[in-house]
């Protein structure tokens, strides 16, 4: 296998990534990748992500959005995201236009909320919507990312496939434009 030519000199490559509202489907799909894996990791150091449990991002060369935006602390997030990735990169449908939690966006969230909590059947008498201060704040309507911070490349997808994702990733680390091409770009 040919790996890419680093771009930056010898050092790994920071990338940081993570699911705001979205299933981890994408996640997924990049583990897909198999044992290009191992040359992944040869590359890269990965920073904040699911994949590490580090909680914090630090300084990073390549930040991986799975999900679009829900409540306040994905928009807090992708904010941190944006301040510290030097390229952001949103991954899938969900990121991109909202994909399936956007779904919601044509009902009003104070009747849904009420419905599913309050005045469904089978619920226990007394039932109430949960407003812990520690739940993040629900937004009215579900927004792709690219609404809220600039957003420098689009990976279309649900999810993107394993090869789509490798070829893009290869060619961000090697400093080339990302061109997927017909057999690699979808958006289902
Ligand atoms: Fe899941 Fe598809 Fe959204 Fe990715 S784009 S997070 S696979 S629903």
């Amino acid at each position: 296998m040919t790996l890419p030519v680093m771009p930056y000199g010898p050092r790994k490559l920071v990338v940081a990534t993570v699911s705001l509202a979205g299933c981890f489907g994408c996640h997924m799909s990049l583990l897909d990748i198999d044992e290009r894996l191992f040359d992944l990791v040869d590359l890269i150091r990965f920073d904040r992500s699911p994949l590490t449990d580090i909680k914090q991002i630090g300084a990073c060369d390549i930040g991986l959005i799975e999900g679009g935006l829900c409540n306040a602390e994905n928009v807090t997030v992708l904010r941190e995201f944006r301040a510290h990735c030097k390229t952001l990169v949103a991954v899938g449908a969900c990121a991109i236009n909202g994909g399936l939690p956007a779904q919601r966006n044509h009902l009003d969230l104070g009747v849904v909320l009420s419905e599913v909590y309050r005045s469904r059947s089978g619920l226990s008498s007394g039932s109430a919507i949960p407003n812990d201060p520690e739940l993040p704040l629900p937004l009215n309507k579900v927004h792709p990312i690219h609404e809220v911070v600039h957003v420098d490349y689009f990976l279309p997808g649900c999810p993107p496939s394993a090869e789509a994702i490798w070829r893009f990733l290869t060619d961000l680390m090697a400093g080339r434009t990302p061109h997927l091409g017909h057999d690699l770009l979808h958006y289902d």
